[in-house]
């Protein structure tokens, strides 16, 4: 409305003018129904909406009413921003449409005498323009922390799947999308993009950790076999099929450990070599199977003897025999293979031919420190020999003193 029409029309100029109390009243009325009128006025039709007491008066009426419909909607649908609450919006809106309507108030306007009831308009504007600013601000921000938060979801994402080709190029191919919803601005799509990259993330990691478990279990599964195969193989390369006591190569293994450590040990190891008697006869008599029969027979003997943990016994080759002890003084030793040749002696061997007598002839010597496992091991040979020359089926102990002795001469 230009000036000109508006001093045709000077009644209608109340906004610049004193309120008559006729047109106070009604907008008083107005005012103190200012929020409540947005249950009876729709905000999508603020100027054909109806006035709760009396349709507007004139144009200058449905300009104010207009506004009160405005700063309603406006109030009402404010939110929070980081400079002001929803609730101050709201009540900024309602004191904008008190001082437009009513008039400014004497408490907030100290010059009120000499410009009372005279309106600032520009107050309108101001008002506007300061909160679309901050609104303005607010959401720039918002949006700025949002698309920083997302690409670097995106690319620890991007890293972290990096390892699965056929999950990466789906998650990569919805993680660019994600990307440019980021950079078109629009909420909802960012936050449609943004679950389904979720999802398929969440689907990669849980198909992941099922293979990964699955591969778990078969790899437990080949570790458990190929345990069990290296121990019987190596079980089978140290034992006798025989006798199932260990064998040579055992016995060449542990003769070095014990001629090494064993001194060290602060203990005086000692080797004996068993030969079983006249042996050859027993085979020729009774047959090879009746022979390792015996042979069967003079192990178990020997382990019955020699049970701990300790002692290492063996069968050497043919029909010998060889125990290591690690770990006990030569009289003891020689006690105990005393009692097991004694044993041998005094039982007949019951065998698919009948009972046979066995005995077997042993040397025993102790180690002498320093000297070499072979040099052990021909000690202990030349006191089995001393006992086959002195009759057999007795023990000789090749003494360790004597050994040194020789070995200084
Ligand atoms: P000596 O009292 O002097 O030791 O006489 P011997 O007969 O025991 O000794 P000899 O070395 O003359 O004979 C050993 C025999 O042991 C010869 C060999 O055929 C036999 N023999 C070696 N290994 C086995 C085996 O695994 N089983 C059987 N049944 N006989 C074996
Ligand atoms: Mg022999
Ligand atoms: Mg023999």
């Amino acid at each position: 409305m230009s000036q000109k029409s508006l001093e045709k029309q000077p009644n209608r100029q109340r906004g610049l003018r004193t309120l008559s109390p006729s047109s106070d009243d009604r907008l008083l009325v107005e005012y103190r129904m200012f929020w409540r009128k947005s249950e009876t006025m729709p905000a999508a039709e603020p100027v054909a909406a109806p006035s709760i007491n009396s349709q507007p008066t004139n144009e200058f009426d449905r300009v104010l009413d207009t506004l009160g419909t405005v700063l309603r909607a406006y109030g009402e649908y404010a939110f929070d921003t980081d400079r002001a609450t929803a609730s101050d919006v709201k009540d900024s809106c309602s004191e904008l449409w008190r001082e437009m309507s009513l008039g400014p108030s004497k408490s907030s306007d100290p010059e009120a005498p000499s410009r009372a009831k005279r309106r600032d308009y520009s107050k309108v504007t101001r008002f506007f323009d300061g909160q679309r600013r901050q609104e303005q601000e607010f959401v720039i921000r918002g949006i700025g922390n949002l698309r920083q938060t997302v690409q670097e979801f995106a690319q620890c994402l991007t890293a972290a799947v990096a390892e699965d080709r056929q999950a990466d190029k789906q998650i990569e191919g919805q993680l660019t999308r994600l990307v440019d919803a980021v950079g078109g601005n629009d909420l909802d799509a960012v936050r449609q993009e943004a679950a389904k990259v979720v999802s398929l993330v969440r689907n990669a990691i849980d198909r992941r950790r099922d293979r990964e478990k699955e591969q778990l279990v078969h790899l437990g599964a080949q570790v458990q076999a190929l345990r069990s195969e290296l121990d019987a193989v190596r079980t089978q390369a140290t034992l006798d099929s025989l006798t199932q006591l260990f064998n040579r190569a055992a016995f060449d293994q542990e003769i070095d450990k014990v001629a090494t450590l064993g001194l060290l040990l602060g203990s005086e190891p000692c080797l004996v070599m068993v030969d079983v008697d006249k042996f050859k006869s027993i085979n020729d008599k009774h047959g090879h199977p009746i022979g390792d029969e015996v042979l069967r027979a003079v192990a178990d003997n020997l382990v019955r003897h020699f049970l701990r943990k300790e002692d290492f016994v063996c069968r050497f080759g043919g029909e010998e025999f060889a125990i290591v002890i690690r770990d006990s003084a030569v009289d003891k030793v020689t006690a105990r293979i005393e009692r097991a040749r004694s044993t041998l002696a005094g039982t007949p061997v019951r065998t698919a031919a009948g009972p046979i007598d066995v005995t077997f002839s042993a040397g025993l010597t102790a180690l002498v420190p320093g000297e070499a496992p072979s040099q052990w091991v021909e000690r202990a040979d030349r006191a089995l020999y001393a006992a086959k020359h002195q009759g057999r089926n007795r023990v000789i102990v090749f003494p360790a003193k004597d050994a040194e002795s020789s070995t200084g001469e």
